[in-house]
């Protein structure tokens, strides 16, 4: 056991620092203290990280701490502090360590007894959980999947039974993509998907996975999906797509052309036509 009184000992401290996600009024006083005061700080990118400490008028020296060299630089970090220097820790945006690099140092850090020590400040998992309207507590933090087409699948067939709100951080490209394969598996929760926070074109989405789907083609910028957890009872109430397909034909038993008939069932059920369409097209 090793119990770390941040404030009373003389060890040197490792400082993850937050900062921005994309209005620098976010970066705190706090923040700018410690990126001042200490003897090193290692960033996720040194160029970017650069315009952030040129604008606040930091001077200390920079080193890159990234994801692909993480252990060899995390030892690095380590000697750093056996040197008795203190270092921060910052990524591009909002915390380290969440999506970003710094799980390593962490550890190695924390186990050899030094301190670590937060410094608060924005994180977009959870601005977007708050302002979601979704359940806020409890919830469960999954960030990006993985890229590979298999594991994304299986990933969320592991999520599909978890009773707490899901986070997820999704680039643009991949949205529909993304939101496609949570119908599929989750069936049609209801999502918040959050876009460009605290930025000039901040953008809360609240509906169903359908209806997001429906209009995701012209979102751009930076994105997190927060997502109603499993619910034993609306599971319950979900339509099977052979029900559907059902429907459908028997609309185009009774005259109707298979696109009018798609779009009578979506209708009725409150549902994506282009989703119908798309499912009963793969039958
Ligand atoms: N460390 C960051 C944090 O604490 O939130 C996350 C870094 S991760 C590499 C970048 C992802 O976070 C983006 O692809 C997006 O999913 C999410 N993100 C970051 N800034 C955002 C913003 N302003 N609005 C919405 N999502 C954002």
């Amino acid at each position: 056991m090793i119990r770390q009184k941040s404030f009373e000992n003389d060890q040197p401290t490792l400082y993850l620092v937050a900062t921005p996600i994309g209005n620098l009024g976010e970066m705190t006083p706090r923040a700018i203290e410690i990126l001042k005061s200490v003897d090193v700080i290692a960033a996720e990118d040194t160029r970017n990280t650069m315009k952030l400490l040129s604008h606040f008028d930091i001077q200390t020296h920079c080193i890159a701490h990234h994801m692909h060299n993480e252990y060899e630089s995390a030892k690095g970090l380590l000697t750093l502090l056996e040197e008795g220097k203190n270092v921060a820790l910052v990524s591009d945006a909002g915390y380290p360590l969440i999506s970003d690099p710094g799980q390593i140092v962490v550890s190695m850090v924390s186990e050899a007894g030094y301190n670590v020590v937060p410094i608060s400040g924005a994180n977009a998992a959870l601005n977007a959980l708050v302002a979601s309207g979704l359940s806020a507590q409890p919830f469960m933090f999954v960030g990006f999947l993985k890229s590979g087409e298999q594991e994304r699948r299986k990933t969320c067939l592991e999520l599909s039974k978890i009773k707490q709100t899901l986070i997820f951080y999704e680039a643009p490209h991949r949205i529909r993509k993304t939101l496609e394969l949570f119908l599929e598996v989750f069936g049609n929760r209801d999502i918040c998907l959050a876009r460009e926070i605290t930025k000039k074109h901040e953008e809360f989405i609240r509906g169903t996975l359908s209806e997001v789907i429906d209009i995701c083609d012209d979102l751009k910028g930076e994105m997190v999906i927060v997502m109603a957890g499993y619910n034993e009872e609306e599971a319950k109430d979900e339509i099977p797509f052979t029900v559907l397909n059902d429907a459908i034909k028997n609309y185009i038993e009774e005259g109707y052309s298979t696109k009018e008939a798609i779009k009578k069932v979506a209708k009725e059920h409150g549902l994506s036509k282009n989703e119908i369409y798309k499912q009963y097209h793969s039958c």
